[in-house]
């Protein structure tokens, strides 16, 4: 069976207040990402098997203001089909996975925090693929509809 765009919801189920699709923050190349509304300390899940790319959790600056943007706490996660996955808005300290990790799909990564744009405690997910070699702007967000 071909694992191409199938994702886990990266929260626990019990947890999940609504999936929210429609942020304003969600501007171009992020277009395809995903808010899943849930409360501050839900456990983040890895949304499929990959390997860690990227963890930064030294931040404790967050709100409801664009000039928090660069303080999010998040971590990605390279896949085997070629996408990677990002987690957004992590409580500090909160990682329990290294750059360079293997992990399993619904294994825990860290908790929900308020760093970076936030309004109210959620998760920001989205996959994407690189276009170019900066890490930080040549990449595009995926459409993904069949979380399960
Ligand atoms: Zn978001």
């Amino acid at each position: 069976m071909s694992t191409k765009n199938k994702y886990r919801i990266p929260v626990p189920q019990n947890l999940l207040q609504r999936i929210d699709r429609t942020s304003p923050a969600h501007m171009g190349n992020l277009r395809n990402a995903v808010d899943f509304i849930v409360p501050e300390n839900t456990p983040v899940l890895a949304a499929a098997d990959g390997t860690v790319t990227y963890v930064k959790d030294d931040s404790n600056v967050g709100g409801p203001d664009p000039s928090y943007w660069n303080y999010s706490n998040f971590i990605s996660i390279m896949h085997p089909n070629g996408e990677y996955t990002r987690y957004d808005h992590l409580e500090r300290n909160s990682a329990k996975v290294r750059a360079g990790q293997q992990v399993r799909t619904g294994q825990e990564i860290a908790k929900v925090g308020l760093t970076g744009y936030t309004y109210i405690p959620h998760l920001h997910f989205q996959v994407f693929v690189f276009t170019g070699y900066n890490i930080w702007t040549d990449f595009d967000t995926i459409e993904i509809n069949d979380f399960y």
